[in-house]
């Protein structure tokens, strides 16, 4: 094991691939980068990202940079043909539990530049580009990845400890593991358009509209600067050539703009669809991002997802090579968080119907008629599934609410790579084999632990509950705890 070349390969460095870096290398874990691309994709996919998301950008510390080029979302609105509003989805100016406004608007191309530039300032990190992976070997103690430099044609072989697919939708990792895709059922071709302002456009909305129809559903977003898009539903008979066609195009924009008010950054055809890979994990290869699952957008949570899933397999994959390569440990990864993305999924399906007008509004159960009879949503919280801990604990796999210390330092950002616990009660840290804070004398934690019904929590390095606790004996607790996640 001692000759390896790296801890971890990561294959693909779009959004997924740059965050699951970033949080290794704070981890001190060795990581190379294959990227086949020689430079960022420059156009956006991506144009939403939630509190959650944020909280963990604020993890690896680019959430400085990244701010200036961000706008708080307000929300969405489902519309039929006549105008009327079918569901309110609002996202209020609001701080939420994850200390950041519930919803942001970005550029994906910014995103993925404050990723890359943050991993210059580690040394145990290295991205190749122009790198193709195109072959895989999984051993019992190592695994070998050979990848062609595309510009060269030369061929380059390397050892690590595991290989990490964040290599997207058409993942070649995803073959090399024979992986098949569960398909959930949506599939539809969309046209996107993108377009920069030309001029002030105030009666343009200022949030997001899906515009439900049987005959064009479409999209409307409010992007950041003088950005904004349409998505629009392709009919079975319509091409890139008959719909993106002069004529057609901008008579369809017209309810909008018109050319002398944008100039179109590009225009493509997506598929928009819902698939998991069935298996995320072969040996010491694991699945990432767009390359374990895929979303219909309607919910903005693609992405999402995949960073979802490099928190949650970061410190695993950090524990396994520092402590040791750690199976049960490991293999939590596909049952934690295949079942919080199945409820994201299917809840854009639901989005997806009533777009097409042949769903109703009931989306989800956070869905609510109001007293004045309109109907609104709230956002959905899936816990992770099955996994690490006990499934009798009911605060097991629940976020836990962004906090500061006495010091007014926040706990996310010092302890990010370590299970903490924390107390209301006064303790002798000095007995506990993990880091431990009691904190009555911060007034907030003890509302929300009060809120958890428990007088004791450890959490997770990527901060969701690991367990609770209202035992006396809080060091048996946490002792038995730490067995638990290291075993
Ligand atoms: C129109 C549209 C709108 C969307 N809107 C949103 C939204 O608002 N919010 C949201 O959360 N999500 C959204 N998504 C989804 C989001 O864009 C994707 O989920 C996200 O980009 C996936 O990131 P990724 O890093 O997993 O994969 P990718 O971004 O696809 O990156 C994969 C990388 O791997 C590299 N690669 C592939 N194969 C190899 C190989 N063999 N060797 C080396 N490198 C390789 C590729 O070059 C690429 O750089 C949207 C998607 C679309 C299409």
């Amino acid at each position: 094991m001692n000759n390896l070349d790296f801890d971890v390969v990561i294959v693909g460095l779009g959004p997924t691939g740059g965050t699951l870096a970033n949080l290794l290398a704070m981890n001190n874990v060795s990581v190379l980068i294959l990227e086949k691309e020689a430079n960022i994709y420059n156009l956006p996919r991506a144009v939403h990202f939630d509190d959650e998301i944020m909280r963990v950008f604020q993890t690896i510390g680019i959430t400085k940079s990244l701010s200036k080029k961000l706008i708080i979302n307000k929300g969405t609105k489902f519309i039929d043909d006549n105008g009327e509003l079918l569901l309110d989805w609002p996202r209020p100016k609001k701080i939420t539990e994850n200390g950041w406004y519930p919803s942001y608007r970005f550029h994906q191309p910014d995103l993925e530049r404050s990723l890359r530039y943050n991993l210059k300032k580690y040394k145990n990190v290295a991205t190749v580009q122009n790198a193709q992976v195109y072959k895989t070997v999984n051993k019992k103690n190592y695994v070998e990845v050979n990848y062609k430099n595309t510009k060269t044609n030369k061929i380059y072989s390397l050892k690590s400890k595991y290989i990490i697919g964040c290599d997207g939708a058409n993942s070649f990792l995803r073959n090399e593991i024979n992986s098949e895709m569960e398909n959930l059922g949506f599939e539809q071709r969309w046209a996107v358009i993108d377009v920069i302002l030309k001029r002030k456009k105030k009666d343009l909305p200022d949030r997001t509209i899906q515009y439900c129809s049987q005959f064009r559903p479409a999209t409307y977003c409010r992007n950041v600067g003088k950005r904004r898009r349409w998505e629009i539903a392709l009919k079975d008979n319509e091409s890139s050539n008959t719909f993106f066609k002069e004529k057609s195009l901008w008579k369809f924009l017209s309810r909008w703009v018109t050319p002398d008010d944008v100039h179109i950054e590009r225009k493509t055809i997506y598929k928009f669809q819902s698939a998991i890979a069935k298996k995320w994990r072969k040996g010491r290869i694991f699945l990432v991002g767009d390359a374990a699952h895929l979303t219909p957008p309607f919910m903005g949570q693609g992405m999402c997802a995949g960073i979802r899933d490099a928190s949650n397999l970061a410190w695993k994959i950090s524990i396994s090579c520092q402590k040791g390569h750690n199976e049960q440990l490991l293999d939590t990864y596909q049952s934690e968080r295949v079942s919080n993305v199945r409820d994201y999924i299917k809840t854009a399906m639901k989005m997806g119907e009533l777009l097409n007008s042949i769903g109703g509004s009931k989306v989800s159960d956070t869905v609510f008629i109001q007293p004045d009879g309109s109907i609104k949503m709230n956002t959905i919280k899936p816990k992770l599934g099955k996994g690490l801990g006990n499934p009798k604990d009911s605060n097991r796999g629940k976020i836990f609410p962004s906090f500061k210390n006495e010091l007014e330092k926040d706990i996310d950002v010092l302890y990010s790579c370590e299970p903490i616990l924390i107390t209301n009660r006064k303790v002798n840290k000095k007995e506990f084999p993990i880091k431990t804070f009691d904190i009555k004398d911060i007034p907030k934690i003890d509302m929300i632990l009060k809120k958890f019904k428990s007088n004791a929590l450890i959490l997770r390095p990527d901060r969701y509950v690991f367990a609770s606790s209202n035992e006396k004996d809080l060091v048996k607790f946490s002792k038995s705890s730490i067995d638990q996640i290291y075993n």
